[in-house]
């Protein structure tokens, strides 16, 4: 994937992370205006559409994408944005919330594993087995000794996916401490939105500081040629639409799914 946008936003696998780096404002790279970038991403959103109805066709490869975002980060409104195109026979959301007690009595990626795609899938995780790695990390819900050798086995999971033909896209959101502040703002503003807000995020956001640090670990150290992580610039949803867009767009083409071989059909004629 030489050529492309998505390189912008990729963690080289190796390299640290910085996220006090990344203006999260930013439109570098977009192909014009709101209403530009918009109208491209719409033409984006067909590519996925078509690229999807392949992928499904030719059941062998599948695509899990991860998203992750502090609260208010956007993943909600990308996925309702961004997938809202695709067929929904082979695309399926995953949610991860606070586990169950039976999820709780498991390995942290057993309730995970159970929700990866079958071939020809698009499955988007919304939260995923990096919660286990962040919340769990900032809370101390589990020793240290327990949470650290996570990355590791993180990048096992993911490296057993990707021999299985799952091609893994981790999408960081990344917005602003000034941008969440507005949206919990608007949440609060705003009855249909209310419901979103909860007093616990307010908490969450006094520990900031502590999410970016884990994130920035959990980014540097599981960004992997197999499963790469993406830094999205995400204070302006058009630009990380597109963003997100393009990045889906340019994995999917670099999978190159096609339809597969016809059987043979010489002399059939419908009658
Ligand atoms: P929401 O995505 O706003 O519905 O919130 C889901 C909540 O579940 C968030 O506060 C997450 O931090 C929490 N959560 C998700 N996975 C885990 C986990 N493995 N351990 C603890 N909390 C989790
Ligand atoms: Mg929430």
């Amino acid at each position: 994937m030489a050529k492309g946008h998505a390189h912008r936003w990729r963690v080289a696998p190796g390299a640290k992370a910085h996220l006090g780096q990344v203006d999260t404002r930013t439109t570098a790279g977009a192909p014009g205006d709101k209403a530009e970038t918009e109208a491209a991403t719409a033409d984006l959103a067909a590519e996925l559409a078509g690229l999807q109805e392949r992928l499904y066709a030719e059941a062998r490869q599948s695509l899990l994408v991860v998203l992750q975002a502090i609260d208010a980060g956007g993943k909600d409104g990308t996925i309702r944005s961004v997938f809202r195109g695709l067929n929904p026979a082979s695309c399926r959301v995953a949610s991860f919330k606070v586990p169950s007690e039976e999820e709780r009595s498991h390995d942290f990626l057993w309730r995970v594993h159970a929700k990866t795609p079958a071939a020809g899938e698009v499955v988007v995780f919304n939260r995923s087995h990096y919660e286990d790695v962040l919340v769990v990390r900032v809370h101390e819900l589990v020793p240290e000794a327990v949470w650290r050798p996570r990355y590791d086995l993180i990048n096992g999971f993911e490296a057993n996916l990707a021999a299985a033909g799952t091609r893994i896209v981790k999408l960081f959101l990344h917005i602003s401490k000034d941008e969440q502040a507005e949206r919990f703002q608007d949440r609060l503003d705003d009855p249909a939105k209310r419901w979103k807000f909860r007093k616990g995020d307010l908490e969450e956001r006094a520990r900031w500081d502590d999410y970016m640090a884990a994130f920035e670990e959990a980014l540097s150290r599981t960004s992997t040629e197999a499963a790469p992580w993406y830094v999205v610039p995400a204070d302006r949803n058009w630009y990380r639409n597109w963003a997100v867009s393009r990045i889906l767009v340019e994995t999917l083409q670099d999978m190159d799914p096609n339809y597969p071989p016809a059987e043979d059909l010489a002399g059939v004629v419908i009658t």
